[in-house]
């Protein structure tokens, strides 16, 4: 957890290039899914930057009025006309405000689908790796600091603004280079020397870059050094606040204090102190950046003065434009600073654009084939190993070793073994979540690769030992879908041993399970979990079912009644039954023994128990002794 911070040397800003390409890129992913969200902005933008000026621009001409001729009808001409344009566009800005906020109201959602779609639709293999999830802890963890690709639109409005602003004040004040200062004037006629006004306009723009420049600069330096604390920071509170509320931990956190652990890195996040690198850089470097940023602003608008109060006094306009030109420059200095801050907080959030794009990148490697799966109504599917070994991906070692044998239709086979023997990878292979190292799966003889992967898995019932449920109704569960039988569902229900249980389901098949959604939801135990995992097993009707350690979280005697209405249970269908507990095996047709990843007996338990020597018996005779 010890990190070495970069020193303000060492901290680079990545090349103008590579932040655009990758801005770029977040700007087309945004306006894939969210192209009102740039609409909205920019409708909001344009109005909110022409606001202003309207004011400017008609304020000038009501001062030139009241210095100058003072002709009433000009005048209230002037004053009508600022009235009802200001109204009309203030109208029209709250109208697009409106929109834009509704629009906005609905991104994260939409940047959290994005996510949430590629979770869905990437390979077991991807999901189950550990780098997948780090990768999106830390996209969550920088976009709750406001960095990332959630940045973008945020960006886009400012920055807009800033450019239209520029534009009004650019055109506003085009006409201070152009008036000329009357002949017979002396000295301030050499004003019109359009080297003069080029000078002035030269000095004013450097001046309008250095400040922005300058301002942006401290922007950098704030947005360089502080995101490595501001995050630090926001994920150490993130944690704490979050990990206290998690009714999960309550129970350890009383039993062994673990806040103290917590409590010692929230307070090693100095972003919130007076003695943090922010602190202490925001009362050096960034404070002097800012602060000379102000003085040749301030510099920029004494110039302006002088020089508009002169041409004002040469007679080149009347006194009321002095408001306007000194206005718009005013204004110019701001956009200006703004469109290099924004462009800056771009370049630095660059860097944060690379977690969601790598994640958004994750290939799917697995081969998808496209032969249909034959829809058999006499559920005739034969599936074999064929010499299949497997390793884990980046795992040295076999999870499985040599593994061939072939499933005979309709039967109830046994998977027995001790932890850690593979039966739940062997089971992860036939699902196809993860492809054979060696070997090849076959499917009525064709490789299993070779088939399209959803019709594939439609044959396959799995309540694995790790299944989970969703907040949704009790009906909604059993049949993994927004509607469903519940004829079949209650039926389903019942073969899994949960029928007394619904009796006293508040609102039946209706009731929702936990409290995420509906606060009528009823919390349900383990045992109560897995016997409804049963039950969805059992209203998919695959012609496979496989279930594994299907009755570790129930007591003895609904374990025992699954047992016997086993053979009820399952059908027609082939089953397959996994445990590391024998006595929940006998009843099946076929046992395999697993042992370090390899088939090392097989058949029924009778004959298995009949070889003294072998492992079956030796696990047996280990087990029986608890049950005499
Ligand atoms: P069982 O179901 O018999 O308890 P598993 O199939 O879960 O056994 O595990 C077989 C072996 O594979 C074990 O050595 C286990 O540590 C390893 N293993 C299981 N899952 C993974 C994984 N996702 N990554 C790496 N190794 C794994």
């Amino acid at each position: 957890m010890k990190k070495k911070r970069k020193t303000n040397k060492e901290m680079k800003q990545m090349p103008l290039r590579e932040a655009a390409s990758l801005n770029w890129r977040a700007v087309r992913i945004w306006w894939r899914i969210a192209p009102d969200r740039f609409l909205s902005s920019a409708l909001y933008a344009v109005l909110n930057a022409a606001l202003p000026y309207t004011g400017i621009w008609f304020s000038a001409r009501i001062i030139n009025e009241l210095a100058g001729n003072r002709n009433m009808d000009r005048l209230l001409q002037n004053i009508w006309s600022l009235l009802i344009v200001a109204a009309l566009l203030s109208i029209m800005r709250a109208a697009a405000e409106r929109w834009k906020n509704a629009v906005q109201a609905g991104c994260y959602h939409k940047s959290q689908e994005l996510y949430s779609k590629k979770f869905l639709c990437m390979d077991f293999e991807a999901m189950d790796r550990p780098s997948t999830h780090e990768l999106y802890a830390m996209i969550r963890q920088n976009s709750f600091s406001g960095l990332g690709l959630y940045l973008i639109p945020y960006m886009f409005e400012p920055l807009l603004t800033a450019a239209a602003q520029l534009l009004g004040a650019f055109a506003l004040t085009v006409s201070f280079f152009t008036s000329r200062v009357p002949e017979g004037k002396g000295p301030l006629t050499l004003l019109n020397h359009p080297l003069i006004g080029l000078a002035a306009a030269a000095v004013m723009v450097l001046l309008l870059f250095l400040s922005a420049f300058l301002f942006a600069r401290a922007d950098a330096y704030f947005a360089e050094a502080g995101s490595e604390d501001i995050l630090f920071g926001n994920r150490s509170s993130a944690f704490y606040s979050t990990a206290v509320a998690e009714k999960e931990r309550a129970l350890d956190s009383r039993l062994y204090e673990q806040e103290r652990i917590w409590d010692s890195y929230v307070h090693k996040a100095t972003v919130f102190t007076t003695k943090g690198r922010l602190a202490v850089l925001s009362r050096g470097s960034i404070g002097w950046l800012k602060a000379s940023s102000a003085g040749v602003s301030g510099l920029l608008i004494g110039l302006t003065y002088v020089f508009v109060g002169l041409k004002a006094y040469g007679g080149a306009f009347g006194v009321g434009m002095v408001t306007q030109y000194v206005g718009t420059i005013t204004g110019m200095a701001e956009a200006l600073t703004n469109i290099f801050q924004g462009l800056s907080r771009l370049r630095t959030n660059a860097e944060f654009l690379k977690p969601p794009f790598r994640f958004l990148d994750i290939p799917n490697e697995m081969y998808q084939g496209s032969l249909s799966v034959e829809k058999r109504n006499d559920r005739k599917y034969e599936i074999e190993f064929r010499d299949v070994s497997f390793k884990y991906p980046g795992s040295d070692t076999y999870a499985l070793r040599h593994v061939s044998l072939r499933f005979e239709i309709g039967k109830k086979m046994a998977v027995v073994g001790e932890n850690g023997s593979g039966k739940t990878t062997f089971i992860k292979l036939l699902a196809r979540l993860y492809d054979p190292t060696e070997g090849e799966i076959l499917l009525n003889g064709i490789n299993i690769r070779k088939y399209n992967y959803r019709e594939y898995l439609s044959i396959f019932s799995v309540v694995f030992q790790d299944f989970k449920l969703l907040a949704f109704s009790l009906g909604q569960n059993v049949a993994a879908g927004a509607g469903y039988d519940a004829d079949r569902a209650k039926d389903c229900l019942a073969k899994a041993g949960f029928e007394e249980r619904l009796l006293h389901m508040p609102e039946g098949m209706d009731t929702c399970l936990y409290k995420d959604f509906d606060s009528r939801g009823v919390e349900v135990s383990g045992g109560e979990e897995q016997k409804i995992a049963i039950a969805r097993a059992l209203y998919k009707d695959a012609p496979f079912i496989i279930l594994d350690e299907p009755t570790a979280a129930l007591d003895p005697i609904s374990e025992a009644e699954i047992y016997t209405r086993f053979s009820e249970l399952v059908g027609d269908k082939t089953a397959i039954y996994i445990s590391h507990r024998l006595s929940s095996c006998r009843f099946c047709d076929e046992i395999m023994v697993f042992d370090q990843g390899s088939v090392i007996q097989q058949g029924s338990h009778e004959t298995l128990l009949a070889e003294e020597k072998g492992k079956y018996a030796a696990l047996w005779m280990a087990q029986a002794q608890y049950y005499q």
